[in-house]
């Protein structure tokens, strides 16, 4: 579905940013590269900046025209990183994404289309653009690196993507002591725990089994209220254990001296 989506890179002057463009498509699972008359290409810093998205670079299509670089297009979506006179549709990077994977859906076509680093799109060219993309930068300091702005898209359309395969956007590690942490105690486990501390409190002269004063009702309720985990039991069960070791062993010293 991602290779029927093509960027298309009007113009380039630096060929570092073809290869940056490689690299953040590869990053977000597209493929299909259109330069339209790159100042320099192939280029060795092309290849450098690409790092491992050379495949992408070798695949590219070098035209020289943007009608050409357009050839079968259902969708043409140009960037812009400021406003332009004329007013025109215009999306921002995650409407651009849903409006691309809609077309990409029913088999269509779709480019995305990035301009000069120094002079953008020119106004025809944006002409030829259904819909004009604009990334929500700062006003006052609005116009990304080029490579940059194909990152942000390239990012949007992975998301809308995901999304539509109902694939998660984060896959959650569990781990042993993570399971044991997110798996709550049983009742029985919270009595028991309760009895051990009744028990420690007693030992350490915090509780008065002739004055209980309430003390184990409120304990039960801070401790209900909390959600423990079982691993959290284990920490608390330490405790009180190394607790009444500690209480033990002050008694024994106490009688002994
Ligand atoms: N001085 C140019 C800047 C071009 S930046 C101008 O004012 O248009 C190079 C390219 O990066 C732009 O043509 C566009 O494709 C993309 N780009 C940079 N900033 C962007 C933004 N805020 N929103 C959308 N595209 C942006």
């Amino acid at each position: 579905m991602l290779d029927r989506i093509r960027v298309v890179l009007v113009n380039t002057s630096h060929p570092g940013n073809i290869g940056g463009t490689a690299r953040a498509m590869k990053n977000m699972g597209l493929s299909r590269l259109v330069l339209v008359q790159p100042e320099e290409f192939p280029s060795g810093e092309a290849n450098a900046r690409a790092s491992g998205a050379t495949d992408i670079l070798e695949a590219a299509v070098v035209v020289d025209s943007l009608e050409e670089a357009l050839a079968g297009c259902n969708l043409v979506l140009g960037t812009s990183a400021r406003d332009r006179r004329i007013p025109w549709p215009l999306l921002d990077p995650r409407e651009c994404a849903q409006h691309s994977l809609e077309h990409v859906k029913l088999g269509g076509e779709v480019a995305l289309v990035f301009g000069r680093e120094y002079a953008g799109l020119t106004n025809e060219e944006l002409q030829r653009c259904q819909f004009h993309v604009h990334i929500p930068s700062n006003p006052e300091f609005s116009s990304l690196n080029l490579a940059t702005a194909v990152q942000v898209l390239a990012y949007e359309v992975r998301m809308a993507w995901l999304a539509l395969q109902g694939q998660p956007t984060k896959v959650e590690k569990l781990e042993t002591t993570a399971m044991l942490d997110a798996v709550p105690v049983t009742a029985d486990e919270l009595e028991r725990f309760y009895a051990h501390l009744e028990q420690t409190l007693v030992e350490i002269d915090f509780l008065d089994p002739e004055k209980p004063r309430h003390l184990m009702a409120r304990l039960r309720r801070l401790y209900g209220r909390s959600g423990v985990s079982k691993l959290e039991m284990n920490i608390l069960r330490g405790i009180l254990t190394e607790t009444q070791k500690a209480a033990r062993g002050e008694l024994h010293k106490r009688r002994h001296d």
